[in-house]
């Protein structure tokens, strides 16, 4: 057994001194292996210092060591090690004196319990030791490797049901050992070209671990490792990404603890081998100590199935992917080409197959089954069913009939969800939920055939928003985000969660409804079930497919009998609450839209035989993006933070094809529920916590409206089409002038000006959370709100302010854009100061004009020139010099709007003088 692969990066530097005494000259030659080069005069000095100790442990060790060789009952990487390596130094010490036979696999197995399945494995019953038989055939083949993780705490960024690293490997020998491999499947050479022949030039493949060989069958080709270190240690994939150092600003894992670690259970079957692991993190003096979920914070499991997979034989035809539709792809560059685009990036798709290739629709010979997990909520399920099988109306468009199967899994189910095989809805209840909703699934890295999928679904989802913290601290709490490696991670949930909590409140606010009540949950249901299984079928976000319909249409009782108010599941939509119940029609699309029927089409129509023909059969299907129903913009481009993304069409939150117009109906949709709440107080008995959860979301929202108006300044258009296209436009067009404007003005109304946030103040008095014990989130418990209003006026700055969002002003001004930077600071300086510039000033329109003098100021000063480019800078110092004329002859407005002026003048010559 090799000490040096499997052990953590911290290992016993004196066990490894003993066994380097006992064993010196092979330890020579694996150092070399290692990198690490020692003369042999170092050694021996370092032998001769710790030669006492070292002898002392030798002795202890060996006291301990069962009669069997075996270990106590918590098997332990490092002593399974150790105790393989005592073993050979044993033997070899007897060398001298008799040449002894090395024993046989049957011999090394014997006592052990056999587990048959891909890769066969034993586990002693009495240490819980395992070992790996493989067969001969087996060495240098491909496997895929998949790891999922079953157990963690959302702390480190780990969470039941998460998917990570996927791949290709190989298993190699390597004289007495066996190494495994992980290989590069980015690139492509064709193989009639000469240039093939340097296929692995300045490509890295990765060697993940090698692992000494303890018996093998000649005959046969058998051959048998020592499996614990391998399982046990993070050869394969890392745990996560939070161990390390303990910076203390962040909680910290700390190291990985092999001797706390265990295996949990072996599971072998004859497509896949899985093996679960508690591995046991170790940080003796955490400096954070996380949440409630962390049960002490120096050792933390985190539970992680490893799955290796045989590769699939079949006559699976790998299918391009068009960057016209958007799937998750398998990413290959062709370095035998000469394109400038030399990309054969395959889909990700489920292998379907027509019963009857010579009928128009047919069922698939293996259709894709979904089992919805025995902890689903009975009286969910229905709903679930329904909105799964909704799928089945998209394969049509691809030729097929029940291409999705739902089941329910038994509760005496002898499967759990984590297995492979089996492709599983779940619900769990989370303390921190990660998400609402997340649908990972994983494929074959050289075709792009999905393998398996799940769908991980958050309880919380359908309660309460829990922004409490947000309003009672007047800033805005983001949604944790995790694994920022994993673009497959979904906040939908989110979305959803306070689209449908803000109409609930409108509604209840609004006297409340019944009927529309149980049609709000099955909607919002729906369109997540619906959302989450598109991730599994391949699909990624489309967030532009919001912009299928009108305002107008969006009311029109017609999208109830057809279920579609939006081109795809995949958005992040706003709730369509209509403020008028007689216009109120779905809340959510609760079918596949125009969009997902199109990519089904795409992705999952049988294919032609013949290549050409095929390549010309899909060109005519993804020729069709520029039809307005089929509009597609996915994360990559969408506008959701400030300065990201350019086509405010493509964005989250957002609805309809105005959705300026849409988002001024929804900010005056939560000014109006606030009065209303106002007027509301919880049951006789309650807290007033439902006050101030629902007044928190409702601030929120109207800030993130605000945020949706606020993208089409400054944008453009983009069209992924491709030259010649019917109906394409260039790829770049800037926003009309009116669009801009329209903007400018809606957030000058509704969030800039002196009444945009008039709310009865009755409401604040009620916005007290219940107490529990001390906490207050570090603050106290009454509502700030005005650092909650001004919190939204500064997320919109942040995008107006933007420095690439004021330099791409003035570029597009090249080619197009009617709106020029000079009329944007004149218009947005108008929006904050002209209201009011003659009369008194209120309380928040004063602490929006310090935050825009200061963000000018900020601009026009040597910090701004590093990010500002000059026109920018330029306007700014205008800007200020021109507020500062006004201001400093400022004589009405009540005395505070005085003393409010000359505190901006004050502020204003502070940046002048600076320069
Ligand atoms: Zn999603």
């Amino acid at each position: 057994m090799d000490l040096f692969v499997f052990r953590p990066v911290f290992f016993d530097f004196y066990r490894w001194l003993r066994v380097s005494f006992l064993h010196s000259k092979r330890s020579i030659a694996l150092m070399h292996d290692q990198g690490i080069t020692m003369n042999r005069t170092d050694l021996w000095k370092l032998l001769l210092l710790v030669l006492p100790l070292s002898l002392t442990l030798s002795v202890n060790a060996l006291a301990h060591d069962t009669p069997e060789g075996g270990e106590t009952p918590d098997v332990k990487a490092e002593e399974v090690s150790e105790k393989a390596s005592d073993d050979e130094a044993e033997s070899e010490a007897g060398e001298e004196e008799e040449e002894e036979k090395p024993k046989t696999i049957a011999e090394l197995t014997e006592e052990m319990d056999r587990i048959d399945g891909l890769f066969t494995l034993f586990r002693d019953p009495k240490t819980g030791a395992t070992k790996m038989l493989l067969q001969g055939d087996q060495l240098n083949s491909e496997f895929i490797y998949f790891k999922h993780t079953m157990n963690g705490v959302t702390d480190a960024g780990a969470f039941t049901g998460s998917y990570g690293d996927q791949y290709i490997f190989t298993i190699e020998r390597r004289f007495d050992k066996l190494q495994f491999v992980r290989q590069n499947t980015a690139y492509y050479f064709d193989p009639d070209n000469a240039i093939s022949r340097a296929s692995q030039a300045n490509i890295s493949r990765a060697v993940l671990a090698v692992t000494a060989i303890a018996a093998e069958n000649e005959e046969t080709g058998e051959v048998l490792i020592d499996s614990d270190a391998l399982f046990l240690s993070e050869a394969f994939a890392n745990v996560t990404y939070y161990g390390g150092d303990d910076p203390g600003d962040r909680f910290t894992l700390g190291g990985l603890d092999p001797e706390k670690s265990q295996i949990l259970d072996l599971r072998n079957y004859p497509e896949n081998t899985a093996v679960e692991v508690e591995y046991v993190f170790n940080n003796p003096k955490p400096k954070r100590g996380g949440s409630d979920a962390v049960t002490d914070a120096r050792n933390v499991s985190i539970t992680v199935r490893h799955t290796w997979i045989e590769v699939p034989e079949n006559d699976y035809q790998p299918r391009f992917a068009d960057a016209r539709l958007g799937s998750f792809n398998v990413q290959v560059t062709d370095l035998t080409s000469t394109d400038s685009a030399p990309y054969r990036d395959l889909l990700e798709r489920w292998h379907l197959v027509k019963k009857d290739p010579s009928a128009e629709i047919s069922d698939p010979v293996e259709p894709i089954t979904w089992w919805i997990e025995n902890t689903t909520p009975i009286e969910w399920r229905d709903l679930i069913m329904g909105a799964a099988l909704e799928w089945n109306k998209a394969f049509e468009h691809a030729g097929f009939s029940n291409a999705m199967v739902v089941k329910v899994q038994p509760d005496d189910a002898d499967w759990d969800a984590g297995d492979i095989r089996y492709n599983v809805l779940r619900w769990t209840s989370s303390p921190r939920p990660p998400f609402g909703g997340y649908g990972p699934s994983f494929s074959n890295p050289r075709t792009g055939q999905l393998l398996g999928a799940d769908i991980m679904l958050e309880y919380s989802f359908l309660n309460r928003s829990k922004l409490t913290r947000e309003l009672i601290q007047g800033e805005a709490v983001e949604p944790m985000m995790l694994g920022g490696h994993d673009a497959r991670l979904c906040s939908v949930g989110h979305a959803i969660a306070e689209g449908g909590l803000m109409a609930d409140i409108a509604l209840q606010m609004d006297g409340g409804d019944a009927d529309i009540e149980e049609q709000l949950k099955r909607d919002r249901l729906y369109y997540l079930i619906l959302h989450e299984l598109g991730h599994t079928l391949g699909m990624n976000h489309n967030m532009k497919a919001t912009q299928l319909l009108s305002p107008a249409q969006l009311a029109d009782p017609e999208v109830l009998e057809s279920g579609v108010i939006s081109g795809s599941v995949m958005d992040y939509p706003a709730v369509n609450y209509a403020p008028d119940r007689d216009d109120q029609t779905l809340f959510y699309t609760i079918a596949p839209g125009p969009y997902d029927d199109w990519y089904i089409e795409y992705a999952y129509s049988p294919g032609l035989s013949n290549a050409d023909r095929e390549v010309e059969r899909l060109e005519a299907i993804a020729a069709r993006s520029t039809e307005h129903a089929l509009s597609f913009g996915n994360d990559a481009d969408d506008m959701r933070s400030p300065g990201r993304g350019m086509d405010p069409r493509v964005n989250i939150y957002d609805n309809s094809s105005d959705s300026i117009a849409y988002a001024s109906t929804q900010m005056k949709l939560m000014h109006d529920t606030l009065n209303k709440t106002a007027k509301w107080t919880p049951d006789e008995g309650d807290s007033y916590e439902d006050v101030v959860d629902g007044v928190a979301l409702l601030v929120r929202l109207w800030g993130t409206n605000a945020g949706v108006i606020s993208r089409w300044i400054g944008g453009v258009y983009v069209d992924r089409a491709v030259v010649g296209q019917e109906g394409a436009t260039e790829p770049f067009r800037p926003v009309e002038r009116e669009r801009q404007k329209a903007a400018m003005a809606a957030l000058s109304d509704q969030l800039f000006s002196p009444e945009a946030f008039e709310i009865d103040g009755a409401l604040w008095r009620q916005a007290a959370p219940e107490r529990r014990g001390f906490e207050h989130g570090g603050s106290t418990e009454d509502p700030k709100i005005h650092r909650a209003v001004l919190s939204s006026q500064k997320r919109v700055f942040d995008h107006l302010l933007n420095s690439t969002v004021l330099k791409r002003i003035t570029d597009t001004e090249l080619y197009g854009n009617e709106y020029p930077l000079v009329e944007v600071f004149e218009d947005l300086t108008d929006a904050v100061f002209a209201a009011d510039a003659r009369g008194s000033v209120n309380s928040f329109r004063r602490n929006l004009q310090v935050e825009y003098v200061d963000r000018l100021a900020m601009m026009a000063s040597e910090e701004g020139a590093s990010k500002y480019h000059s026109t920018a800078q330029a306007l700014a110092v205008l800007t200020l010099s021109e507020l500062r004329e006004q201001l400093a002859n400022k004589r009405r407005g009540d005395r505070v709007s005085q003393a409010h002026a000359k505190l901006l003048v004050m502020n204003i010559d502070r940046a002048m003088d600076n320069e």
